[in-house]
């Protein structure tokens, strides 16, 4: 990764990914989770795209990887942003950065549109795709999105598409590219789960809810205070403390 530099040739323009994790998308999700956005600005996009997931992956749930269909206007981001900068106070001195996403976000070159189908059903994206074809409009990229599909197209005359059921379009939309599931407790047992007994004697982690099976007072090993059972040797009582396996 870190000989890439060299090779990165400058451009007037960049695009940007954001990672989403929605409500909508994690159904129930913990009250301890919010909805989060993460924008990655494009250089390299394989690289850019490992970097995104990177810093989503310490943040369980289902996430939603997007890039900008339209490439951002460099030249007018940065007027707009030192103009903030001088104009207002500090509140941006520690997240430059942030401002500088906000900045590009902003100012899209508005080459193309996303057509939106909110619908699985291939009749409907096959409709689409003719009405396309008919009317000699280059597709720039389409994608499979996990509720219908995308399409991005060169502005066209929108009124070729409308009243179609599920069908709508963005003029500054963001293509799906995938999903990217941060599971919970996989992340947890890295970090070393953090076992405490519930009031009804099972032994259950703290940070991801994981359950291991009744409490076990007895067990020398504390990092899995969890009863353990030997059928050969102990029948259905922990070989620790003695308790059966089934309880009330
Ligand atoms: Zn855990
Ligand atoms: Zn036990």
């Amino acid at each position: 990764m870190a000989n890439n530099k060299e090779r990165i040739e400058p451009t007037d323009t960049i695009r940007v990914l954001l990672a989403l994790r929605r409500n909508k998308d994690n159904r129930p999700l913990d009250p301890d989770h919010q909805e989060l956005c993460f924008h990655q600005v494009i250089r390299d996009y394989d690289t850019d795209l490992k970097l995104l997931k990177v810093r989503i992956a310490s943040y369980p749930g289902i996430w939603r990887i997007h890039r900008t269909i339209n490439s951002r206007h460099l030249q007018r981001a940065r007027i707009w942003m030192l103009k903030y900068l001088i104009d207002t106070d500090g509140s941006y001195d520690y997240r430059i950065e942030t401002l500088w996403k906000k900045a590009l976000m902003k100012h899209p070159i508005k080459e193309n549109m996303l057509i939106d189908i909110d619908s699985t059903d291939v009749l409907i994206y096959t409709k689409v795709k003719n009405i396309l074809e008919d009317n000699k409009i280059n597709i720039v990229k389409e994608s499979k999105s996990p509720n219908g599909y995308h399409i991005v197209c060169p502005i066209f005359d929108t009124r070729l598409i409308l009243n179609i059921d599920d069908v709508g379009y963005k003029r500054d939309g963001y293509i799906f590219i995938e999903e990217v599931k941060v599971n919970l407790e996989v992340l947890c047992e890295k970090q070393g789960h953090d076992i405490y007994e519930t009031d009804w004697g099972a032994a259950v982690c703290k940070k991801c809810n994981k359950h291991f099976g009744w409490w076990c007072p007895d067990r020398p090993d504390k990092s899995k205070p969890w009863c353990e059972y030997n059928w050969e040797t102990h029948g259905e009582d922990c070989i620790y403390c003695g308790q059966p396996e089934e309880r009330k």
